[in-house]
């Protein structure tokens, strides 16, 4: 594979398309729209995480009462005592189950604390969710129109250059064009450098051996960065 002037040429237009690109790439409006666009993509599984989680709540909750429920029965038992007592029934079993409802109604009050705290954690963290939803909904909504507005400003040069470079391509061998638009692909940039003494510009040295097929202007695959090495 020979190394070529237009191949050279291609790829000092594509640099100035490439110098654009990251331009772009590293934009406040770019950064703005990539984190609004992750918030509304995420939101829809952090929305179902939080409406399974007050499910669950109302599920704890539900189970409470139906225990409120239950002791308070068991409580009304007790209503008819001295009647229970004066017709011979065992004080010390009655004071064994008074107890027992005594350590039921602490517990079911150190789950309700629980849950209320619980709930309440909930609720504001939905809160900020909401807050959070809003601001990025409208943080989208302008940088996806700021973030086009500087693509739409490029637009007439990148256009310029892609007319310019589909024409030089036209005098490179496809074969060779095709392994470097694959580099380019690779985000393999400058794809095509020339040997700088023994070193290519990543620093892996080209023993002799191998500078012998650099011979005659042919470009050899770097081992270590994969760009293609010419020798001047
Ligand atoms: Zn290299």
């Amino acid at each position: 594979m020979p190394v070529s002037n237009e191949l050279l040429e291609y790829q000092s237009e594509d640099a100035k398309l490439r110098k654009i690109e990251q331009e772009i790439a590293s934009s406040e409006e770019r950064k703005k729209y990539m984190q609004a666009r992750k918030f509304m993509e995420a939101a829809r599984d952090k929305l179902e995480a939080q409406d399974k989680h007050a499910l669950e709540l109302k599920a704890l909750r539900d189970q409470l009462a139906a225990r409120v429920d239950e002791t308070t029965k068991a409580i009304a038992e007790y209503a008819e005592l001295d009647e229970m007592l004066e017709g011979g029934a065992d004080l010390a079993f009655y004071k064994k189950n008074a107890q027992s409802l005594l350590d039921r109604l602490r517990s079911i009050k150190g789950e309700l604390n629980r849950l209320i705290t619980e709930i309440n954690a909930a609720a504001e963290e939905y809160k900020k969710f909401k807050e959070q939803t809003i601001a990025m909904q409208k943080q989208y909504k302008d940088y996806s129109a700021k973030f086009k507005e500087l693509r739409d400003s490029h637009a007439e040069e990148v256009k310029a250059i892609n007319e310019k470079m589909e024409k030089i391509g036209k005098k490179i061998d496809p074969k060779i064009l095709e392994v470097y638009t694959t580099k380019r692909k690779e985000k393999i940039f400058p794809v095509v450098v020339p040997l700088n003494g023994e070193f290519c510009v990543c620093g892996r040295d080209f023993p002799l051996a191998q500078r012998g097929s650099l011979a005659g202007g042919n470009m050899v695959e770097c081992e270590n960065c994969r760009r293609l090495v010419y020798k001047v």
